[in-house]
């Protein structure tokens, strides 16, 4: 049992379990008086969830403090896991009532460090409320609890002849990709989580439920005030905790074409790109990967694909739009000096067509055996990408990095996938200082320094520069207002 375990230690605040962060008015206490605290607030926890619904085992905090980006682990004093808004709510209240930072969990695969209890205390883990709840066929809108993962939505919607085009490539919890505004390959044609979520439930610090879009509302569009909506998008934990989504849904489309195409520099790539916007094609999918990530492509899936900047490429629609979207797109990438294209119409084909780009990640970390990896997220206006692509790639070179860059080049949006020795301090240092650089490049060329993955812990100074301090004040603000007490994921974003 966990005071047990504390009076064994003695030790606060590592491994304290209801420790809880604990705030200083609790810290001042006797270790009597503390512990007394600690028994009290871990049984108003189980009265709320029960026995089982609590766990303040060593494992599962480190399980919990930790997502899937280089930022090392900072387990939380606490695990909770609530089964309904009502019990989030009493759980937050308690939380308030003691101080007790709360961080929202997903499903952990977030790449910015955001779940990290960094100043200790409760972990809300949302994944037992994993209910499908109002589908609207008719209106192409669903509501989900927080727990629901695109790919179970998606499951869920299989015959209904509708689906969910969000997608990060993870099985990210779906309420963990609004918290993020996470978008992925298909945004150039269906937006991002900011233009595809129309309604949140919230639960604030202090326990209060409140609905940004007003209860039950599901418009496809407003003009009904402030868009609350879109604040708790992309707040990653700061504000409240999502405990509800409606989202919007699209028709699973007619028909499906996937292609890949080389090309003889960026610059003819990224005009491709351009040109194939400009021309009204409604692409799906369209994906850069430079020559140093489709060479490790190549070598993890025994592919062979030219070494040399290609697009990988989707288009949706009925048969006769796709015969057109397909030549228009042909002729474009042809003039700029495209060669070895493969296309592909079936489902198997175009599934191993794509096959590079979804596992760039895995093929990434397979470049050097032992590594971990961290990718950046830089977006900027596409007119600047071939610049920054150019220098971020000479970049590389100088200072002797492994980061291969994939992009979801249609919105401007690309990573380098840094390939990072652990043991390694110096070569840590030259990625910080790198990704440091591109970032600051973003922004010269009028660009964000994340397009999709969020500012968690380590973009904090550069949100700072990117929005000014004006809006930083602004920010701050709003914070102060929703959670005055600094209890939602206190160290991140702000
Ligand atoms: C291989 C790989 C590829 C990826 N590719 C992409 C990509 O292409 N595009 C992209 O956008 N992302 C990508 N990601 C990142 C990741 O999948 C997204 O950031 C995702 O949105 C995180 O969702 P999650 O449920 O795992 O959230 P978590 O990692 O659990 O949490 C992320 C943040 O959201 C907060 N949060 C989680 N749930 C809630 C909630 N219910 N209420 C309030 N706050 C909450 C957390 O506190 C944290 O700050 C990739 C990740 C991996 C591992």
């Amino acid at each position: 049992m966990a005071f047990t375990f504390l009076k064994r230690t003695q030790s606060w605040h590592t491994i304290s379990p209801a420790g809880i962060a604990l705030q200083s008015r609790i810290d001042k206490r006797s270790y009597a008086a503390r512990s007394s605290v600690l028994e009290r607030v871990v049984s108003a926890f189980r009265a709320v969830t029960g026995d089982d619904g609590v766990s303040l085992g060593a494992t599962v905090r480190e399980q919990h403090g930790k997502d899937e980006s280089v930022h090392s682990c900072r387990p939380p004093d606490v695990v909770v896991w609530p089964q309904s808004v009502e019990e989030v709510s009493a759980l937050a209240k308690i939380c308030h009532h003691h101080r007790l930072p709360i961080i929202p969990f997903g499903t952990g695969t977030g790449l910015e460090g955001g779940v990290g209890a960094m100043k200790g205390g409760v972990c809300f883990s949302l994944r037992k409320m994993d209910r499908v709840l109002d589908l609207h066929q008719e209106d192409f809108d669903v509501t989900v609890e927080p727990g629901v993962t695109r790919k179970a939505l998606n499951s869920y919607l299989r015959d209904t002849g509708l689906w969910f085009p969000v997608d990060p490539g993870a099985d990210a919890s779906l309420c963990g990709m609004a918290a993020t505004s996470a978008s992925g390959t298909n945004a150039v044609r269906y937006g991002t989580m900011r233009e595809n979520v129309l309604n949140l439930e919230v639960v604030l610090a202090d326990g209060t439920i409140f609905h940004t879009a007003g209860r039950g509302r599901r418009p496809r569009k407003t003009s009904a005030g402030y868009n609350l909506t879109n604040l708790f998008v992309g707040s990653e934990g700061t504000l409240g905790i999502l405990t509800k989504a409606t989202l919007r849904l699209y028709g699973i489309p007619e028909a499906v074409v996937s292609a890949v195409c080389s090309f003889p520099t960026i610059q003819a790539a990224v005009d491709s790109t351009v040109q194939i916007l400009q021309a009204g094609i409604p692409i799906a999918r369209i994906e850069f990967l430079d020559d140093v990530m489709i060479d490790a492509c190549n070598r993890y899936n025994a592919l062979s694909y030219p070494v040399a900047p290609t697009l990988f490429l989707e288009f949706h629609g009925s048969e006769r739009s796709l015969e057109e979207q397909v030549t228009i797109t042909e002729d474009i990438t042809r003039e700029n000096g495209g060669s070895d294209f493969s296309w592909a119409r079936d489902v198997e084909t175009r599934e191993r067509l794509w096959k590079a780009r979804h596992d760039a990640w895995y093929a990434a970390l397979a470049l050097r055996p032992g590594c971990k990896a961290y990718a950046t997220d830089v977006c900027v206006p596409i007119s600047r990408l071939p610049q920054i692509l150019v220098e971020t790639k000479e970049d590389l070179t100088k200072n002797r990095l492994t980061g291969p860059i994939a992009g979801h080049v249609g919105d401007g949006n690309f990573h380098c996938l840094m390939v990072l020795d652990p043991n390694d301090p110096h070569e840590e240092q030259r990625v910080h200082q790198f990704t440091d650089r591109l970032a600051r490049r973003a922004l010269a060329l009028d660009g964000t320094c994340t397009g999709e993955h969020g500012v968690g812990l380590g973009k904090r100074l550069l949100l700072r520069e990117e929005v000014g301090p004006l809006a930083m004040e602004v920010m701050q603000g709003l914070k102060a207002t929703l959670d005055p007490k600094n209890l939602m994921n206190p160290g991140k974003v702000l």
